[in-house]
């Protein structure tokens, strides 16, 4: 049975992009007879709005692209990602990093040549990595702040597949995984409980996703997220990822295109109908 999923963050308005988003997945499960289901990425406290996730259940009731139920809501899972993260830092998979923007800007300024991951965002130096226990655990009592972060290099010893990672993308076959790209990556924030890497294959994985349609800005995500599947054993799903709707400059759409929400193109008259045909 295929399983697909919608899954936006309840940060504003869903645009057209969206909308194109959870028809894909929405088309590729009800055509194959399978199950749709919609989750609601609200793991960060700061940026994420109830009053979003409701709009967005409705602008998607309005669209027709009707969901299997339950909705599942991140927030309402915090105990289960952090059971991940504690099992990872039993491992020794994960360790926590009390560096402030500040302190790794210095770091970085200091070292000649720093590495870049996938976002083309400098990577982390690694700073806390080698901190004793006894430091952290100093740290940690003395109620300071700390994120969570992999220690890529031990979780690659640690993935039975790694180096032979791949994974399956819709009509190109295998792809080669290199998740050593992204570093030491931020598995919990210090302002949230965890992040969208590893709620997203945690999540498929206990829904039973068996096909992540998604944006074709996520893909290079896809790397880490079959290494965060292969270390805690979960299957992984078939990945088809989509093109992203433009504007008439050639700029995918984003939040900020107030014209491009489902709301406004309702106020204006747009059908719903007119919206999917759009995308046929
Ligand atoms: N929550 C993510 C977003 O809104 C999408 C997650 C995914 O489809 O993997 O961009």
């Amino acid at each position: 049975m295929i399983v697909t999923r919608f899954a936006p963050s309840p940060t504003g308005h869903l645009h057209l992009g969206h909308a194109f988003s959870a028809f894909n997945a929405w088309r590729r499960a009800r055509a194959a007879g399978g199950r749709f289901l919609l989750r609601l990425e609200d793991i960060d406290p700061g940026r994420c709005r109830p009053e979003f996730g409701a709009a967005i259940q409705r602008d998607l009731g309005w669209l027709g692209l009707t969901w299997d139920e339950p909705v599942r809501v991140q927030s309402r899972h915090l105990a289960e990602y952090q059971a991940v993260l504690d099992g990872l830092a039993e491992r020794a998979l994960a360790y926590p990093c009390f560096c402030t923007r500040a302190d790794i800007a210095r770091e970085i300024a200091a070292s000649a040549g720093a590495p870049h991951g996938p976002d083309g965002a400098v990577l982390y130096p690694g700073t806390c990595r080698c901190l004793s226990s006894s430091e952290r655990a100093d740290r940690i009592a003395a109620g300071e702040r700390f994120a969570l972060r992999l220690d890529m290099q031990a979780a690659l010893r640690s993935a039975p597949s790694y180096p032979a990672l791949w994974y399956e993308e819709d009509g190109e076959g295998r792809i080669a995984c290199r998740p050593e790209c992204f570093g030491d990556v931020v598995l919990a924030r210090k302002d949230a409980p965890a992040s969208y890497h590893l709620c997203v294959t945690h999540d498929d994985t206990v829904q039973g996703v068996t096909l992540v349609t998604r944006g074709a800005d996520l893909k290079p995500a896809t790397d880490l997220h079959r290494l965060l599947q292969d270390l805690m054993g979960w299957a992984p799903p078939r990945y088809a990822h989509h093109r992203l709707l433009t504007d008439t400059a050639g700029r995918r759409l984003a939040k900020r295109d107030k014209a491009m929400t489902l709301d406004a193109l309702r106020a204006e008259g747009v059908s719903a109908r007119a919206i999917i045909e759009r995308f046929g």
